[in-house]
């Protein structure tokens, strides 16, 4: 029998994840549910998905991977759902949260029933949401992220890569701290960065409207992630507070160093600090 999957939420990340599924597995069933109806729908007609549902926790019973890509805080609760119901012996539950640790605790309770469940992330995404905007090929050469318990079989993890290995990313896998941590640092904590240095500047342009015409080129570089979605922004900087506010705490300690150095004139201090910036950032892959 032809292997099932089932896909909850059906926007960007689950719809893109759907097609390289569908890619490296073309024999498999891709069975779709979105609580959004036009999401269904479109999924169904752009060829996302073979089927749609309307009850998912049916659905899940015969599914030999689920794959939850809805907003964090509804997967949580899509596990809560799940505990209760009779699933395939071999099933793996997988999810695409871009924080890991609350989404691995909400877990817990079907991996204690002997489910094996994979915390994922693939680390691509886009401004854009909806099913209309995914793409076989969003997360190519991207890292894709996987948080397998200290428990989990590894032959179960195995079998995971192998049915995302059409989305044609490359796999890392670590614990669910240290994926909280590792995207807190390059990720998390400079959306909160950029956001202020927007802000500072929108200030600015109250009083001199030229900044509007200024803040080109680098401010564009620097600042291009403070246009993402400010709901989901603030759901992953809730979800990551522990890591992020040990970032803010020694970022504003490192702030108050330059405003030193900056009030004293120290160039040998503020060379080394851009020296040693530019170092780093020069030997970036
Ligand atoms: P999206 O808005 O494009 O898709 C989310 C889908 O979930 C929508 O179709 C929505 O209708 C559906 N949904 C919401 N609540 C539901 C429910 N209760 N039951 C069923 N369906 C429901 O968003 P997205 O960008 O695909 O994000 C989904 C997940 O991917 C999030 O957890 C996010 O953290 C993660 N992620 C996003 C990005 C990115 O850049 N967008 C990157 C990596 C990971």
């Amino acid at each position: 029998m032809n292997k099932r999957v089932l896909i909850v939420g059906l926007g960007l990340i689950g719809g893109s994840v759907a097609l390289g599924i569908k890619q490296q597995h073309p024999d498999s069933m891709i069975i779709g549910y979105d609580r959004s109806e036009a999401n269904l729908e479109t999924a169904k007609r752009l060829f996302i998905i073979d089927e749609g549902c309307t009850d998912w926790l049916e659905a899940a019973k015969d599914a030999d991977l689920l794959l939850l890509a809805t907003p964090v805080e509804v997967t949580k609760q899509l596990l809560v759902d799940l505990a209760d119901v009779s699933l395939k012996d071999g099933v793996i539950i997988t999810d695409v949260g871009s924080t890991k640790g609350s989404i691995m605790k909400a877990a817990s309770a079907l991996v204690e029933k002997g489910i094996t469940f994979i915390g994922g992330h693939p680390m691509a995404g886009s401004h854009k949401s909806g099913p209309a905007s995914a793409k076989a090929h969003l997360f190519e050469n991207a890292f894709y992220m996987l948080t397998p318990f200290s428990d989990t079989p590894p032959h179960q993890l195995e079998q995971l890569k192998d049915w995302l290995r059409g989305t044609r990313a490359k796999f890392m896998t670590l614990d669910a701290d240290q994926h909280d941590l590792l995207t807190g640092v390059v990720s998390h904590f400079p959306h909160i960065v950029a956001a202020s240095l927007v802000r500072q500047t929108k200030r600015y342009a109250e009083s001199f409207e030229e900044i509007n015409d200024l803040a080109a080129g680098g401010f564009k570089d620097i600042t291009r992630i403070a246009s993402s979605s400010p709901e989901m922004w603030k759901d992953i900087t809730k979800q990551n507070r522990a890591h992020l506010l040990t970032f803010l705490d020694e970022w504003m300690e490192e702030m108050k160093d330059v405003r030193s150095w900056v009030a004293q004139g120290d160039d040998h201090e503020l060379y080394s600090y851009y020296a040693g910036a530019k170092e780093y950032r020069d030997a970036l892959p």
